[in-house]
């Protein structure tokens, strides 16, 4: 079996020792890497420590890890610039919000070339190399020119935008061309493989066959659709677990038998919080009876606060949710508990198995995978419900899932009435239906399937 090479942005390094305790995309790569062993390469997360003439390697076992620091400059240029503050609202349909420079693009690659050709030397011909994101869109590419012939394909962990949003990107060219010098190119859902192809007719004048096969740029080329899962089994028996953990037993006592609504989400616009705040105020003006009934728990840890658009949104939040409670708050109960902080998975789990409601509610997103997690921590005897945007590439998997269009807030009211209201007959068979389809396609068949298209290459082309 050959070599696995994973380059991603952050390496995850250090192996958490609780099962769990790690994100199933970190397990399921060291997993492969373990199994095949191999090379895991990205970004160490520093800034200017070292000079990345050469990047650290640290080996354990069967795997590699190998990392490269970046200079201010290019943490500024490449990591908060074009890949935050332009491909990131771009391709989640922010338009508003994304910024075009030529520096940061140049800063973009300038990275991308300089990743490449540190990882070269380290790579043996038999190997196959699995990018991920939309940090390292031109890695192949940068591979190519310096002779690289290996297997090369690539996974985009968030949506590919339909071509009117996605070409208002003055270099959207360069980087589909960089693209297609990939063998495998990996979507979350239809929907994004579609866009994809879509551009490839109609903006490069190239042809898509039936089976993904794509000819442009005077390569050849396989496109398909991975949705992404989650540890299933791992997450529900963690679930079952935590259920008697302190924190948890903490949070069921405050609740006072009231229900339970929780978020989770970076704090991020992609994650349509305010619309979220908004529609639960609208809960409790049209059904008056959840005022003191219910509590919504959402959990926001900080992410990329750099970005001046990421602290704008957490102050709208805060002035939204902080709005709601004065409204209608009572001595003896607050309506949103807002934490600005994060939680392990373990906890989380806990959380989510004593909610009667996961509300996940994204203008757009990738996958969405606290939707599932959600859903593998239910109690099969008891499960809660999920209400879920259309816009999460999740809700093409998770059928029972009470669907919303997080734009109509008094129509995600209304689910939100709907779910907590749901018996118990009606719950248990949404949720049997979802557990079913996120068992079934977990992390690790997600990872398989990808690396057996990947090694099978493009066979009669
Ligand atoms: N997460 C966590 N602690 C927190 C909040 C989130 O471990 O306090 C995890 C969560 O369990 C999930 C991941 O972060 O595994 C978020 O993934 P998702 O696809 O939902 O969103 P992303 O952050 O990738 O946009």
């Amino acid at each position: 079996m050959s070599r696995l090479v994973v380059v991603s942005n952050r390496v995850a390094m250090v192996k958490q020792s609780r099962p769990g305790a790690e994100g199933g995309l970190a397990v399921a790569v060291r997993a492969a890497l373990r199994q095949r062993g191999g090379i895991w390469f990205g970004w160490s997360g520093k800034t200017l420590e070292r000079d990345y003439s050469q990047p650290s390697v640290t080996e354990v076992g069967k795997i590699t890890y190998a990392t490269v620091d970046l200079t201010q400059r290019d943490y500024d240029e490449y990591y908060k610039g074009f890949a935050n503050s332009t491909l990131w609202p771009l391709f989640h349909y922010r338009l508003d919000l994304a910024e075009f420079t030529q520096h940061t693009w140049a800063g973009y690659q300038r990275v991308n070339a300089l990743f490449a050709h540190r990882l070269q030397p380290l790579l043996k011909d038999s190997d196959i190399i699995w990018v991920h994101d939309y940090h390292f869109m031109l890695f192949a590419d940068q591979l190519r020119n310096a002779g690289c012939k290996q297997k090369i394909g690539f996974f985009l962990h968030i949506p590919w935008p339909a071509v009117p949003v996605f070409t208002a990107l003055p270099m959207h060219r360069e980087i589909v061309k960089a693209l297609c010098a990939y063998d495998l190119l990996g979507f979350q859902t239809d929907e994004d493989l579609l866009s994809f192809q879509d551009y490839i007719r109609r903006e490069a004048d190239g042809q898509v066959g039936k089976d993904g096969v794509i000819k442009a740029f005077g390569r050849t080329l396989r496109t398909a659709v991975f949705p992404i899962g989650i540890d299933t089994e791992v997450f529900a028996g963690m679930a079952a677990e935590s259920e008697d953990s302190k924190q948890v037993i903490r949070l069921r006592k405050s609740l006072l038998g009231r229900d339970l609504i929780i978020g989770v989400d970076r704090l991020d616009y992609s994650k349509g919080l305010i619309n979220r705040v908004e529609a639960f105020e609208h809960l409790l003006t049209s059904y008056p009876d959840n005022r003191g009934k219910v509590v919504f728990l959402q959990i926001n840890p900080p992410s990329r606060s750099d970005v001046t658009d990421y602290v704008d949104i957490r102050h709208e939040l805060e002035a939204t949710a902080g709005r709601v409670n004065g409204t209608f708050a009572e001595y003896d109960w607050v309506p949103i508990r807002y934490l600005n902080k994060s939680f392990s998975r373990r906890v989380l789990s806990g959380f989510f198995r004593s909610s009667k409601v996961g509300f996940v509610t994204p203008l757009r997103d990738g996958m969405n995978l606290v939707a599932k997690e959600f859903v593998a921590a239910q109690s099969p005897k008891n499960p809660g419900v999920l209400v879920l945007s259309r816009f999460a590439g999740a809700a093409r998997e998770l059928d029972g899932a009470l669907t919303v269009n997080p734009y109509d807030i008094e129509g995600v009211a209304e689910r939100l009435q709907e779910a907590l209201s749901m018996p118990l007959k009606a719950r248990r068979e949404r949720w049997q239906s979802m557990y079913s389809a996120i068992a079934r396609n977990d992390v690790t068949a997600w990872r398989e399937d990808f690396l057996e298209q990947l090694n099978r290459g493009i066979q009669g082309h």
